[in-house]
């Protein structure tokens, strides 16, 4: 369903992704962790098209993705921190990526409803993001990245900025709602709990490359690297 092949990228004399090969099957939640800097996000901006690859291909249903713009790629991605548009209201920011892609007023507006009913933020409709909380502003970018319908969801370390109680929650949420929609999604961590709850699989990351990946339970119980052992808290 998607298919990465050698996707390599450098950043001048840093080699950040360093042929990293991923597949992710339809519906599956596939989650990359690995330590600060080893190129988590450099690989989803370059899913997504936000950075261009130096090397490599990205295959999503069938169409190689590497060469059209973001917009075509029908990949939806929420970021590390919440990138709302602050002059927007809640129902606004929902609704923009619908607007760029000339989908009528009335049809925007009762999908608008249906997402964020689904985040449970439907009375925030018409509130800025500013006077909402982190978790919630979270849910609103969920809801935004889903509006358009892609065929990939790409969530960058979306927990990362909020406090234990709420992402725990919101960690739950995200996965029913991914689950119901049969989602294909990537999600990125360097939280190992947050891995191991969630994941279908885990690909554990370092230095540009995919050093291990299995089953949560897998991973846990037989760290191939002891790189893999540290980071997974199996160490001993
Ligand atoms: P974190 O867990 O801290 O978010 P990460 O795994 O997401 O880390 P990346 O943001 O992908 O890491 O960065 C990987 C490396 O690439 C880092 O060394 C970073 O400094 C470098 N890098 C990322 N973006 C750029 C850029 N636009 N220009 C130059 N270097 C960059
Ligand atoms: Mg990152």
């Amino acid at each position: 369903y998607l298919k990465l092949e050698g996707i390599r990228k450098r950043f001048g004399d840093a080699q950040v992704l360093n042929g990293v090969d991923l597949s992710v099957a339809e519906g599956e939640l596939v989650t990359l962790l690995g330590p600060s800097g080893c190129g988590k996000s450099t690989l989803l901006r370059c899913i997504a098209g936000l950075a261009e690859l130096d090397g490599g291909s990205i295959v999503l249903e069938r169409r190689e993705l590497t060469s059209l713009p973001p917009r075509s790629r029908d990949v939806g991605m929420v970021f590390q921190s919440y990138a709302l548009f602050p002059n927007l209201t809640v129902s606004q920011n929902v609704e923009y990526g619908m607007r760029m892609r000339g989908m009528a007023p009335a049809a925007r507006r009762s999908r608008c409803r249906e997402l964020l009913a689904m985040v449970d933020l439907e009375e925030k409709r018409d509130m800025y993001p500013q006077s909402l909380s982190g978790g919630q502003q979270q849910r609103v970018a969920l809801a935004r990245s889903l509006a358009v319908q892609p065929k990939l969801l790409l969530l960058d370390e979306p927990l990362s900025a909020l406090d234990a109680k709420i992402r725990k929650n919101l960690r739950a949420e995200i996965r029913q709602i991914q689950r119901r929609l049969g989602m294909t999604t990537l999600f990125v961590t360097h939280d190992q709990e947050e891995a191991l709850i969630l994941s279908d699989r885990i690909c554990i990351m370092n230095q540009g490359r995919i050093v291990q990946e299995g089953s949560p339970e897998q991973l846990y119980t037989a760290p191939r690297t002891e790189f893999a052992a540290r980071f997974m808290g199996s160490y001993n």
